[in-house]
């Protein structure tokens, strides 16, 4: 019996979605133990169809993107009724992943920047877009961007901004067989290809961006660059380090870490061993955009509620 599958597209900038062509000839192996009941990205499926089907008859639903929408809620609803496993996929759908920093704004903040105060788009007539104008309903935007376990249960994630392939391919071998668990539990330093030299201590002046300084070759932590491997999943192989690009976390923390930038800020702490108060506190304040750079992918999952705002 080939395994029902439904692949939906929430909130995300799509590349999610394209991740699955990123598995070459292993999509068509895969191809010959599925069957795609909706995927409306590739495919003509409407949501009338996915409404029809039995519930709980589709196998494994990937639901790919955050939930902006009502829309987007409304559809995770559904393919969590409609499947027996229903799986976060990317890091959008886990944790809210970039655009989850919206959630630093509320939407008032957002639709100003976005549709008033946008240089690179005219808007002279000031328009902003309505949820009903005349016979047009469009879905509503809410107030906060959701991850996919805010609003259904999930039963696996498949980690990344998109899923790298050698996870993506462990996963889907994981599920098609039944399973819900896998993936490593590790820190990405541990299979980095330059964690040979990753020191104890690290003598630096200042941090630096990765545009800022010459690359050595070595461990970008040692140079002063910011790289997330102490504190991001393993699993994609450090594929940015090979490529001479420090790691921005897009895995995720570590199954038993809790909040990635905490965990990164902890570990950066015990590397720079000892110096004096003011010294250390004008190394740290050289890193620029914390949040962005620390919490680049788990903001939303964090503040699932939006920014606890200061009243006094
Ligand atoms: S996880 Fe990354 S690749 Fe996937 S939809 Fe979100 S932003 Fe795009
Ligand atoms: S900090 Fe970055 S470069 Fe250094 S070992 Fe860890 S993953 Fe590799
Ligand atoms: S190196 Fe880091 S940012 Fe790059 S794919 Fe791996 S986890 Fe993601």
């Amino acid at each position: 019996m080939k395994k029902k599958i439904a692949m939906y597209w929430g909130a995300g900038c799509g590349g999610c979605d394209v991740s699955l062509l990123g598995i070459h000839e292993k999509l068509l192996e895969l191809l010959d133990d599925i069957e795609i009941v909706f995927w409306p990205c590739a495919t003509d499926f409407k949501y009338e169809d996915l409404e029809k089907m039995p519930d709980k008859s589709i196998d494994i639903a990937f639901y790919n993107g955050a939930i902006r929408t009502s829309e987007n809620e409304e559809i995770a609803k559904l393919l969590r009724k409609k499947s027996k496993i229903l799986v976060a996929y990317g890091s959008c759908a886990i944790e809210g992943c970039i655009i989850g920093l919206a959630n630093l704004y509320d939407k008032e903040e957002i639709f100003r920047a976005v549709y008033l105060e946008n240089e690179t788009t005219p808007n002279k007539e000031k328009i902003v877009p309505k949820e009903k104008a005349g016979e047009l309903e469009l879905p509503e935007f809410l107030p906060h961007l959701k991850v996919l376990s805010n609003v259904v249960k999930v039963d696996a994630v498949i980690p990344g901004c998109p899923p790298p392939k050698p996870v993506l391919i462990e996963a889907l071998e994981a599920l098609l067989s039944g399973k819900t668990q896998f993936g490593k539990s590790v820190a990405l330093c541990d299979e980095c290809p330059r964690r040979d030299t990753k020191p104890d201590k690290i003598e630096i002046d200042r941090f630096y961006r990765w545009h800022e300084k010459q690359d050595d070759g070595k461990c970008f932590l040692a140079q002063g660059i910011i790289c997330m491997g102490p504190a991001t999943l393993a699993g994609c192989g450090g594929e940015c380090i090979a490529a001479n690009i420090p790691c921005t976390g897009c895995m995720g923390p570590p199954p038993k870490v809790r909040n990635q930038g905490a965990a990164m800020l902890s570990a950066i702490a015990s590397l720079l061993g000892e110096m004096d108060e003011e010294r250390e506190k004008e190394v740290i304040e050289s890193i620029q955009d914390m949040v962005g750079t620390f919490y680049k992918y788990t903001t939303a999952k964090l503040l699932p509620k939006g920014r606890v705002k200061d009243e006094g």
